[in-house]
């Protein structure tokens, strides 16, 4: 087994990190399982390769592939997937943030069954789960060390469930399964990342530790970031160890308004996640300016970056987008920030009507 804990440490999940992580831990993936759930999205498991090392390692080992996960995945494939669990003894995930999300629930449902969307949000999760090994393609997330599973509902509205027993076993962590993202993918995804820091950063439960990984994240991100259009291995390797880094800062301390926010806007304007999230990072850093300036400041001062320049390399790689709102709708979505957790998560006393003044003038326009 390789188990660099000098790369990414987590106390909840063995991080496997590095080049042929799968292919050189085919001895531990098969200790796990005499039949194995492989979950996936339709293309990136086998795009990235990732799919055909789990397939060599398993040989001959009986397999069922359900590769029917989609972006923002839903509840209803989570269930139908859970179905085919049947005499399975070990769930792999593997993909973006949408299967690794997926696969925690699904090796989850085995002990703590659900059959309905309301019976698996009232679910306890008191029981034990399958074992499970996430394999990122993204860089991403974090999913890979994170507690956490973003599902969306039959009424089209992303809701996360925060459980310990999603913690994987293992996450194997190899960045060369990141090199055949589409460059769409491929900025947005290492945006999000960089906004798991920043959030982080300035959430109420921010703590030391949840701040060296943020800072580390960043650090990382904004290097491999700058060359987007030319990516390498090595840009591969920051940009992957960074999204890791930004999963434990959100696994301490969970994300801000800005990540829920950017949910309506996923689900309503077809953004990728990680774009949407990425919108309102400014108004972050202009709230805590005004709530929290010294703390603020010394973000800044850690990072090396000035707020503009800062502001501006993240806008810079945003899609041009051309959202409007009008009034009516604001006023309608409005209560749904209402005593929300991630508002209030966040730093400072943020509330609806910051939300209101965020999102009138960013996208109600005149008359
Ligand atoms: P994703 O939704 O898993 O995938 C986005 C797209 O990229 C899909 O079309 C996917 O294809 C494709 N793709 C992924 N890897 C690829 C590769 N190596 N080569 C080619 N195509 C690839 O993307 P994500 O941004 O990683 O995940 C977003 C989800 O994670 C959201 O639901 C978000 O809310 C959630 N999230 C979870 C956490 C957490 O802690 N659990 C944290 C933040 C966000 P396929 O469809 O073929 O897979
Ligand atoms: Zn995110």
């Amino acid at each position: 087994m390789i188990y660099n804990k000098d790369m990414i440490e987590s106390n909840n999940v063995k991080v496997l990190y590095g080049k042929d992580a799968v292919l050189k831990n085919g001895d531990l993936i098969r200790s796990l399982g005499k039949k194995y759930l492989i979950v996936c999205g339709k293309n990136s498991a086998r795009l990235s390769g990732a799919l055909d090392d789990v397939l060599s390692v398993i040989g001959d080992r009986e397999h069922v592939i359900y590769d029917r996960i989609r972006e923002n995945p839903e509840v209803a494939s989570i269930l139908e997937a859970a179905g085919l669990l049947s005499d399975s003894t070990c769930v792999i995930g593997i993909g973006g943030g949408s299967p690794l999300d997926a696969a925690k629930v699904i090796a989850s449902l085995k002990y703590n069954p659900a059959e309905t969307e309301e019976e698996l949000y009232a679910q306890k999760w008191e029981n034990r789960r399958l074992p499970l090994v996430l394999i990122g393609t993204t860089a991403g997330t974090g999913s890979e060390v994170t507690k956490v599973s973003v599902m969306s509902k039959a009424n089209g509205r992303k809701s996360s469930i925060h459980n310990d027993l999603f913690y994987a076993d293992y996450a194997l962590c190899d960045p060369k399964y990141t090199f055949s993202m589409p460059y769409r993918t491929r900025v947005s995804t290492a945006v999000d990342a960089l906004t798991h820091c920043n959030e982080s950063y300035f959430s109420n439960k921010a703590n030391e530790k949840s701040r060296g990984f943020a800072l580390q994240g960043i650090g990382l991100i904004l290097s491999g970031i700058r060359h987007l259009d030319n990516i390498n291995e090595r840009t591969c390797d920051d940009l992957y160890r960074g999204s890791l880094y930004g999963g434990l800062a959100i696994d301490i301390t969970g994300t801000v308004f800005a990540h829920n926010v950017g949910y309506y806007f996923t689900e309503n304007c077809r953004l990728p996640h990680g774009f949407a999230c990425a919108l309102f990072q400014e108004d972050l850093f202009e709230f805590e300016m005004h709530s929290s300036k010294d703390y603020t400041e010394a973000f800044f001062e850690q990072i090396g970056m000035k707020k503009e320049e800062y502001v501006e390399l993240i806008n810079s790689l945003l899609p041009e987008n051309d959202i409007v709102m009008d009034e009516e709708t604001l006023v309608r979505i409005l209560p749904r920030w209402k005593d929300n957790g991630s508002v209030n998560n966040t730093l400072g006393k943020m509330t609806v009507e910051d939300i209101e003044k965020i999102l009138r003038k960013k996208f109600v326009k005149n008359r």
